[in-house]
């Protein structure tokens, strides 16, 4: 750093520690990059050692201006491992009671290798939007803050709508019956740009009876202190949520849709961070061969993220269903996705989809689902699966787990018509029945015209001269690198 004229701007990113809000805000720690900036990635240490097993971030070590920070996750180190970062409940708490001061630490440390000329200065943050202590630390330092989310716009409209919701005595429930009498059909489409919604369709964190929820109220405080960063910006695009988008332009003053990340970074030019990820769990890349000797659009890919679980029931409904559909399945099974610990799937399961299902327990899931082989997705509905199945043009199979994958799932199977959701109590007949739907069946064939359609959509917007692509430079331009 002996040029000054060569000084880069510096953007410090800090993701919420779980696998679902790192990945996004590691492609945009990329986009920047690929813009120039010098890059500050915070993980938390039990995460890093996670990723350094994982073997997953590679070539970034040798790359002088994309550098990794970490801080204590607070969280008690006897935790057991397999689990920590599921814990969502208990993550969040300790966001809120230990990470300021650390993050405090590390910008100051960041300061002064700035003062010996090591590194640039830090020019603006980048926090994941539940990260909200980075608001103080941001002004506390007179920086812009970007408040990143890692979820859909229609999910932050519901979110700077819950004290709403609570002032007019719709949550918490009453009581535990209102979880199955009917309550959750009650419309909510009074909220602007929440159109024909139910109850049922918001973030699951609102099915309480409790008014001291955790969650809930880390939500609510939230969005009141949404306000005060300097610009939102959104892993989303016009062409997919145009209406939730407006509603969230009229209560906020800086609301930039800058995705799909993954359409967006298919299109930017090859960089040596092509290599690198963020996956925790060590990817079985023994998959991708596979399936190379299927046909193409044949086989249904079946993954349900990094936080779902599901009963030893549930996993067998699936299974069946599958091997009963005879159709070619990749299925990835988590170690800890069943409660209760080990697999139960029969010999007679395993010799039943012989060489036409192959079990793995992680992915490169956006590397699979742009395998030509790959004709549909049985999805939680992840937000980050959601957009990365739409890149990939790619229709799905629905079943919702927690958090705001029903609000994800409506999107998917009502606004673009372009999933099929199987019921909460999973049966194998409806699952057998909807994978030939989706593989086979007419309404398959719709859906996946209409998923190809959306996916040119959001490639046009990604592309240079597109409105993400135009809404990244200017959040740039006018918040993150704003001269003073
Ligand atoms: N993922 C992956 N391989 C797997 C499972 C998940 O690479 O085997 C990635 C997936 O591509 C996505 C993220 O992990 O980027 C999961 O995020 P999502 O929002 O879909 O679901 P969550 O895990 O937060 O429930």
């Amino acid at each position: 750093m002996s040029n000054p004229s060569e000084r880069k701007p510096h953007a410090v990113l800090i993701p919420f520690p779980v696998q679902g809000h790192i990945n996004p805000l590691f492609r945009l720690a990329k986009l920047l990059h690929l813009r120039g900036f010098h890059i500050t990635f915070v993980h938390t240490e039990y995460n890093y050692k996670r990723l350094l097993n994982s073997r997953a971030l590679k070539a970034l070590h040798v790359l002088p201006d994309f550098q990794f920070q970490t801080i204590p996750d607070g969280l008690p180190l006897t935790h057991d491992v397999a689990n920590v970062t599921q814990d969502i409940v208990s993550l969040g708490k300790s966001v809120r009671e230990n990470f300021l001061q650390p993050f405090r630490e590390l910008l100051a440390k960041l300061n002064d290798s700035a003062i010996a000329g090591l590194i640039p200065p830090v020019t603006g943050l980048v926090s994941d939007f539940s990260l909200t202590f980075t608001i103080q630390a941001a002004q506390e330092l007179a920086l812009p803050l970007l408040l990143f989310s890692p979820s859909s716009a229609t999910c932050f409209v519901s979110i700077m709508n819950l004290r709403a919701l609570s002032d007019k005595g719709l949550i918490p429930l009453k009581d535990e019956s209102y979880l199955t009498n009917g309550y959750l059909d009650t419309k909510v489409d009074w909220i602007p740009g929440l159109k024909n919604f139910r109850l049922k369709d918001l973030l699951d964190f609102i099915r309480t009876t409790n008014p001291n929820n955790f969650m809930l109220n880390n939500l609510i405080d939230m969005a009141d202190n949404v306000p005060k960063a300097s610009a939102i910006v959104i892993n989303t695009s016009d062409e997919l949520e145009s209406e939730a988008l407006k509603a969230l332009s009229s209560m906020l003053p800086s609301v930039y849709p800058i995705g799909p990340f993954p359409s967006f970074l298919n299109q930017s030019p090859q960089s040596h961070l092509e290599s690198s990820g963020s996956n925790l769990w060590k990817e079985d890349t023994e998959c991708l061969e596979w399936l190379k000797s299927k046909e193409s659009n044949s086989v249904v890919y079946v993954n349900f993220g990094s936080i779902t679980i599901m009963t030893p029931e549930q996993l067998l409904e699936f299974a069946w269903g599958l091997a009963n559909s005879k159709r070619p399945f990749l299925w990835i099974i988590r170690p800890d996705l069943v409660i209760g610990g080990s697999m139960i799937l029969s010999s007679e399961f395993v010799n039943e989809i012989s060489n036409r299902g192959l079990i793995a327990s992680w992915c490169p899931q956006e590397q699979v689902l742009n395998h030509p082989s790959i004709g549909g997705f049985l999805t939680h509905c992840g937000w980050n699966s959601t957009i990365e199945s739409i890149c990939a043009g790619v229709p799905m199979l629905c079943w919702p787990f927690f958090a705001d994958q029903p609000t994800n799932c409506r999107s998917i199977c009502s606004e673009w018509g372009i999933g099929i959701e199987i019921d909460t109590k999973v049966k194998r007949k409806e699952v057998e029945k909807n994978v030939n739907e989706l593989m086979l069946g007419e309404k398959g064939k719709e859906m996946r015209q209409k998923v190809m359609q959306l996916k040119k959509k959001v490639e046009e917007e990604t592309r240079s001269g597109g409105l993400s692509y135009m809404n990244l430079d200017k959040v740039i331009s006018e918040v993150l690198v704003k001269q003073t």
